[in-house]
């Protein structure tokens, strides 16, 4: 399997090149050159198996050769290894034909750790094989810097720094990275907010003197092998509730789109997914461009649901860029015009993209009153970002075809909103309820590039 880039210009890479890249060298992100499909038997096969047994199905057409299916079977089963559920992302039911994933279940009690905790078997495999080196810089609004850092604590092959918009994450997201006392961990506070973090983070990709030199590599939701990381989880939850005899549609609380753009590899491999719903908060923009075609951006409003608080969907450009018949010109010519404030999907493209995704945004009353409901009318306690997109496919409304929706963090990481919306203050699992006592070690940065720059060259210097 062969990646290219979305705006048509970087050098083809191989799986292993492109999970270690990230970013590509045009400013793209990488897709794969084709989608493989998996057909009607092989996907009611899965029924049955372990998450870890279907996790090897979905993904080996996609990493070919990268590793020997003895060296993949192993990596899978370190990947998993640390969740607390033995299902991995165990289904409960809300209500008639709504079903709740819970992807909550790993090491920081967010979804990013199915992604992340396999990016970090398999970079290390990767590294050990090749005997380099490298410096991963992310951006996050507060779930993917705890899940990689939780992820590369302590790996001998890697520096990771991650910039989080200070003052701008709950506690337990700042606590899970800044409390790992290994010396290759770095929590950056950044002076700004979650879309100047992953500009800085962008543009330290296109100083390639900067990049080269320090052997960048990213694990933001832009690198490939997260998304892959992903589709996994919509077909074990669709073959739960009896696909691929039976459709399912999926709600998932959208901010970057790499979680929902899973769901769109699921559809394109062969699953069969009616709708995939894009649940936003108050910061809407794609929910505003699925519906007018319009993306325009609009500047980011904090809200009780913060990994949602983003106005600019990375991952969105590689839907752009099937909507655009796989035209990279048309990619790059649509994200100039977004530097200056947004642009407009022709009305082929967003008729492409309305055929595969709907889309609802939640108020923050939305959401309180969601997680209020809720509890009283089952008893599940949910977080900010799952009860938005709860009150999404509410709106949709139930149909013949289940609605699965995606259950994202765990409560406890939430514990003031969520004690705020229901009266409940969700306790944090056993396994980390010292996090409130243990150390934190934290560096305050400015909102600029040869800042940053000089204090990672300095940092892994030492
Ligand atoms: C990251 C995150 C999201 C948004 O996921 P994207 O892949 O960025 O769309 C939603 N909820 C939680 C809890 C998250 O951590």
């Amino acid at each position: 399997m062969r990646y290219i880039s979305t705006r048509g210009t970087a050098p083809v890479l191989t799986f292993e090149q492109a999970m270690l890249t990230g970013l590509a060298r045009d400013g793209g992100l990488y897709v794969p050159e084709t989608i493989p499909t998996l057909s009607r038997s092989e996907i009611a096969e899965m029924a049955g198996m372990t998450y870890e047994q279907i996790a090897f199905r979905v993904m080996k057409p996609f990493i070919g050769d990268t590793f020997t299916d003895a060296e993949f079977t192993g990596i899978l089963a370190r990947t998993y290894a640390g969740f607390g559920h033995v299902a991995r992302a165990p289904l409960v039911q809300l209500g008639p034909n709504h079903f709740l994933l819970e992807l909550f279940h790993g090491p920081t009690l967010a979804f990013k750790d199915f992604a992340m905790q396999l990016i970090g078997q398999m970079f290390q495999f990767a590294l050990n094989r090749s005997g380099e080196r490298v410096t991963i810089v992310g951006a996050t609004s507060g779930d993917t810097g705890s899940a990689a850092i939780e992820a590369f604590r302590g790996l001998d092959a890697v520096d990771v720094f991650i910039l989080y918009p200070h003052g701008r994450v709950s506690e337990v997201q700042r606590r899970q990275m800044t409390t790992p006392s290994e010396a290759n961990v770095h929590a950056l506070a950044v002076d700004g907010d979650f879309d100047d973090c992953q500009a800085r983070v962008k543009d330290m990709f296109n100083d390639f003197e900067f990049r080269d030199g320090v052997r960048l590599a990213g694990v933001n939701s832009i690198n490939w092998a997260r998304v892959l990381a992903q589709v996994v989880y919509y077909f074990s939850s669709a073959v739960s509730l009896g696909s691929p005899l039976r459709p399912v549609s999926f709600t998932v609380p959208t901010g970057n789109f790499g979680d929902i753009f899973a769901g769109y590899i699921a559809r394109k491999m062969g699953l069969p997914i009616e709708k995939l719903v894009v649940a936003t908060n108050r910061n809407d923009i794609l929910h505003r461009c699925l519906t007018t075609g319009a993306y325009k951006t609009e500047g980011v409003t904090p809200t009780i649901s913060p990994s949602m608080d983003i106005q600019v969907s990375s991952n969105f450009e590689r839907a752009l860029f099937d909507a655009y018949g796989r035209d990279g010109s048309a990619v790059a010519q649509l994200m100039s015009e977004l530097k200056t404030g947004g642009f407009t999907v022709s009305q082929g493209a967003l008729e492409m993209l309305q055929d595969t995704f709907a889309s609802g945004r939640s108020s923050e009353e939305d959401t309180k009153a969601t997680i209020a409901r809720i509890f009283a009318q089952t008893g599940e306690i949910l977080c900010p970002h799952t009860a938005t997109g709860v009150k999404v496919a509410e709106d949709i409304g139930t149909s013949a075809v289940p609605m699965i929706t995606l259950a994202t963090a765990h409560p406890a990481k939430f514990p003031d909103a969520v004690e705020a919306a229901c009266g409940q203050r969700p306790p944090l699992p056993s396994r980390m309820a010292d996090l409130y006592e243990r150390a934190e070690r934290v560096t305050r940065v400015g909102n600029d590039l040869s800042e940053l720059e000089t204090l990672i060259k300095e940092r892994i210097a030492s």
